[in-house]
């Protein structure tokens, strides 16, 4: 059956996003509250949305309207862009034939399994034969998204749309001698920040009572979203009325205050979205980059600044009593400790990135044929050596360390470091045009800053192109130069 106008697909998308919203209500209720004994049941139900979600998305009467409607709008108009970001989601998910789609699930939940064991049992050798299966099957998904220059291209795109590899290599070139050097300077310093008065077991509803407080503070609105507890935090998205964050409780204070400030930015972010794009492709962030470099924003550059530990130190003590009388600067040290480590999803803001570049840069040579899936426990680790000046005790705090490549999320990684290098970006602009943001920031007036955001770039939703709204804002493209400033200022000046 055809679709005979806009407001006909309007409605196909309004269906595809119903669908899509309770696949991920059932995935934030698995998460967050779901009993073990569903587990069985969920993913089949799952299964059978997502699946229905698909078949009505990429119907041939959707790719026919979508091509029949687009000429008839300028480019540049609303409607114009709801169906150039439909079409490359049409193009995204037609384009691997249903045989690939199956191999490769199949092959990811054996991956995923094979890759549990190997973990727990710290033998890379359980793991290779799927993971070097899961490399090809990268190459072959390469092939058919289609690329011009490098094969990492083809997989990068779909994350980071327009991102290539030679734009990451540069990237990480500019990022690599600086961040080696900081790092240096820092253990070499001799001042190790000290954080043990953070570790402790903490009461439960302050943490949640004190980090909803910031939340609110930041601009999130909890008449459009609520704060819940899951292992891993998130942010996920039900349309621009019911954008939820997670955090989640550790002995280490900084983990659920952190957890809800980076999950506020992805929120704050999607809760910006104009309400009249609702429900249709152009709702919510624009790429992954993008959403990281919001979340990274919050949690880093506001969340770790001496004018919001400031800020914070009183309403601290006031929900922790046993910090009350810790110093400023003794709270901004400990929460700005940097010490190298194995793992990455523990790694402070300066070596986070030594991290990334040593998986971008793996990910490059497996796919290339210049390494071969058997020899990566010894590249990775000499990898570590070489950056971080750490070499892994063991595969399972080194190349086991990562869910991602099980899950065939090869091409994923830089999208966390273009994050950290727009958030600076981003950032620089905001000062040029909000002048002192640490004397905002340390009374706690945070409201001209998410404006700024709003205005620059919350409300373009998935309008513009990831490459097309970074010039905008920055009036150039993706580069290390504001991060490496001020992140070298930062560091230098708390290890002095
Ligand atoms: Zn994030």
């Amino acid at each position: 059956m055809s679709i005979s106008n806009f407001d006909a697909l309007k409605t196909r998308f309004y269906e595809v996003n119903a669908l899509g919203t309770a696949t991920a209500l059932m995935d934030w209720d698995q998460q967050c509250y779901m009993p073990s004994g569903a587990t069985e049941g969920r993913s089949a139900q799952v299964g059978i949305l997502s699946r229905l979600a698909h078949e009505l998305f990429t119907a041939d009467e959707v790719g026919e309207a979508i091509e029949r409607l687009q000429p008839t709008f300028d480019a540049d108009s609303v409607e114009g862009a709801m169906l150039r970001v439909a079409k490359r989601d049409f193009d995204l998910r037609t384009k691997f034939p249903a045989a690939f789609v199956e191999r490769k699930s199949r092959l990811s939940s054996e991956a995923h399994e094979a890759w549990v064991q190997a973990r727990k049992s710290n033998n890379f050798a359980k793991f290779c034969p799927t993971l070097a299966e899961m490399f090809e099957i990268a190459k072959e998904e390469a092939e058919y998204v289609g690329y011009k220059d490098h094969v990492y291209d083809g997989l990068l795109d779909q994350y980071e749309e327009g991102a290539t590899a030679a734009d990451c290599t540069a990237m990480f070139e500019t990022l690599k001698q600086p961040t080696v050097e900081l790092v240096r300077f820092i253990t070499e310093s001799g001042k190790p920040a000290d954080d043990s008065r953070l570790i402790g077991k903490w009461d439960r509803n302050a943490q949640s009572e004190f980090t909803e407080g910031i939340a609110k503070e930041l601009g999130y609105d909890f008449d459009r979203g609520r704060q819940d507890i899951a292992p891993h935090p998130f942010c996920t998205t039900f349309g621009t009325g019911d954008v939820r964050i997670t955090t989640r409780y550790e002995d280490h204070l900084t983990s659920c205050l952190y957890s809800t400030m980076h999950e506020t930015g992805h929120a704050l972010y999607e809760q910006g979205s104009p309400m009249e794009w609702d429900r249709t492709p152009l709702q919510g962030g624009v790429s992954l980059g993008i959403h990281e470099s919001q979340s990274r924003l919050w949690e880093n550059i506001v969340g770790r600044s001496q004018a919001f530990v400031g800020w914070m130190r009183p309403r601290l003590g006031q929900y922790f009593p046993t910090l009350a009388d810790m110093s400023e600067t003794d709270l901004y040290r400990a929460i700005n400790k940097v010490s190298p480590s194995f793992i990455r999803v523990e790694a402070d803001e300066v070596t986070y990135n030594l991290h990334v570049m040593t998986r971008f840069e793996l990910e490059c040579e497996l796919l290339t044929g210049k390494l071969a899936v058997k020899d990566l426990p010894e590249a990775w680790n000499a990898k570590y050596t070489e950056y971080l000046g750490i070499t892994p005790t063991s595969d399972a705090v080194g190349c086991l360390q990562d869910v991602h490549w099980s899950m065939g999320s090869i091409g994923y990684f830089p999208t966390y470091t273009m994050g950290n290098l727009l958030s600076y970006q981003f950032w620089t602009k905001l000062q040029e045009d909000l002048g002192d943001t640490d004397a905002l920031i340390s009374r706690g007036e945070f409201g001209p800053i998410h404006a700024w955001l709003k205005e620059k770039i919350y409300q373009h939703g998935r309008r513009f192109s990831p490459k097309d709204l970074v010039k905008q804002v920055t009036g150039t493209t993706i580069n290390a130069d504001a991060y490496v400033a001020g992140l070298g200022a930062k560091y230098r000046a708390i290890y002095s």
